[in-house]
């Protein structure tokens, strides 16, 4: 079946280059070789996965970051599923929805079909006066019957106070949910953007609202299987290779790297918003579009990684925070067996940028300790900050589609078209988008 879709496809035999070995760039790499094209992946770091990888630290595996996903990322886990990642192989938890911030706020999803499972969460749940459960059921039902639909965008702070929306509710519900899914705060963040993320996980079946929590590092999770998947048919992944320049050459283009430069039919531009500008400078026709990319603003996610006892351990594996800089932690013994290992991640811009790396994890710490005392002192603390974790998500913002004005050439990345926040699954469905533009011939050069 595979042979008889790369001879119909208009990808059989090419040459497609594909920039940046993050999820957006492996996802396309994946989807172009099952084409037929000859895929060559350049990245510049010596490892893959780019905002979602593995970090080696005093001989642990870390993340840069502890990554939730959720049911709804349907095709990030067909992806997966594709390159033989899942959940039999034990790669990841699928936990049922849970908030739960110990001793103040829980609500979890019973088993009872979707959306009916979340009414029955909300009125189930700890932590909330009765008025609150009731305005927070009568918020999502009247979502429904807007389909999820704003006529203005504006921001989620805007609509939770139009909605009447509690202390309680926002404080452990709606603004948790916001800083998680678009790592943005309420003030600044798009609010029809949170209706989308929503509308699919929450108010899907309840298997879309599921948690689906890494028991790997996130390398192993997608970005290896996929390069093993891409050699296997024949393509190249290169890391320590930074693409400097992509400039056209006859019918095709020049890829400018590392080890020098080289030909290929088509590029699939898979790096991060703010590398993209410099790398097409020499293509005129993308100037205004790189131009609004250059605009896009920023937010930061900070991981705080704390090395206690092997005895140490959380109440749960992903915990709600309050009061401090830290928004959740997750017991990475519970998940990946790495016992007494606690990650903490600080979401978004805040107070925390004013301290320094020591700082912000003594502060984190403190806010652990005071919470479960009985985690004791840390053997030691790994700070790992991502300035530009992903685009500020705020409302009626401008982002560029995956086709571009050259033919040939397309955008992949968490940052372009999308109905959803800068994460997983936009990288990853705008990396296949690219690959089927390209494999159905809709924007090759002829
Ligand atoms: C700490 C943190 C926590 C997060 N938590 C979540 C979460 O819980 N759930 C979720 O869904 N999302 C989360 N996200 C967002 C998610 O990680 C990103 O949306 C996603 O990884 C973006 O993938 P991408 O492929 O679009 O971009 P990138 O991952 O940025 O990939 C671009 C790649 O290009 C490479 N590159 C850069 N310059 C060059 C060059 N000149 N030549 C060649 N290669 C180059 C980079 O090294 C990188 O590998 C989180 C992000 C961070 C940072």
């Amino acid at each position: 079946m595979e042979d008889l879709g790369a001879r119909m496809s208009g990808m059989a035999g090419r040459r497609v280059a594909v920039l940046g070995g993050g999820w957006a760039g492996m996802a396309a790499a994946v989807e172009l070789s099952d084409a037929g094209a000859r895929v060559a992946v350049f990245e510049a770091a010596q490892t893959l996965g780019g905002r979602a990888r593995a970090v080696v630290y005093r001989g642990t595996t870390l993340d840069n970051g502890a990554h939730i996903l959720v049911g709804a990322y349907r095709e990030t886990l067909a992806i997966m599923r594709k390159v033989g990642v899942d959940e039999a192989r034990g790669l990841f938890a699928r936990l049922p929805l849970e908030l739960n911030f110990p001793g103040r706020f829980r609500l979890r999803a019973p088993r009872l079909p979707g959306p009916l499972h979340l009414a029955a969460a909300l009125l189930g749940c700890s932590g909330l006066p009765w008025g609150e459960r009731l305005g927070a059921v009568r918020f999502m039902r009247t979502l429904q019957s807007m389909r999820f639909t704003l006529d203005r965008d504006t921001t989620v702070a805007a609509l939770l106070e139009c909605h009447a929306q509690g202390t309680h509710a926002r404080r452990y519900l709606w603004e948790p949910l916001c800083i998680a899914a678009l790592n943005t705060r309420a003030q600044q963040a798009s609010a029809q953007v949170f209706l989308n993320v929503l509308r699919d996980s929450l108010n899907g079946a309840r298997s879309d609202s599921e948690l689906i929590l890494p028991r790997c590092d996130l390398s192993h999770l997608f970005p290896l299987p996929a390069a093993d998947h891409v050699d296997a048919r024949g393509g190249r992944v290169v890391t320590g290779c930074a693409v400097h320049a992509v400039r056209e050459h006859g019918r095709g283009f020049e890829i400018e790297h590392t080890h020098g430069r080289e030909p290929c039919d088509a590029v699939v531009c898979a790096l991060p918003p703010y590398r993209v500008a410099d790398t097409l400078a020499p293509l005129a026709s993308m100037r205004s579009i790189t131009r609004d990319i250059v605009m896009l603003e920023h937010e930061p996610i900070t991981s705080v990684y704390l090395q206690f006892d092997a005895g140490a351990s959380l109440p749960g594996a992903m915990v709600g925070l309050e009061d401090g800089h830290a928004q959740w932690a997750f017991d990475r013994g519970r998940l990946a067996g790495q016992h007494g290992l606690v990650c903490a991640v600080v979401s978004a811009r805040g107070a925390h940028e004013a301290l320094s790396h020591e700082q912000l994890a003594v502060h984190v710490e403190d806010e652990l300790r005071a919470r479960f005392p009985r985690l004791g002192t840390p053997r030691w603390r790994k700070v790992i900050a991502e300035k530009r974790a992903t685009f500020s998500c705020r409302p009626d913002l401008g982002r560029p589609d995956q086709i571009t004005p050259v033919a040939g050439l397309v955008l992949a990345g968490d940052y372009t078209a999308s109905p959803y926040p800068g994460t997983l699954e936009a990288a990853v469905r705008s990396g296949v988008r690219c690959a089927r533009l390209l494999s159905e011939g809709s924007h090759v050069h002829a």
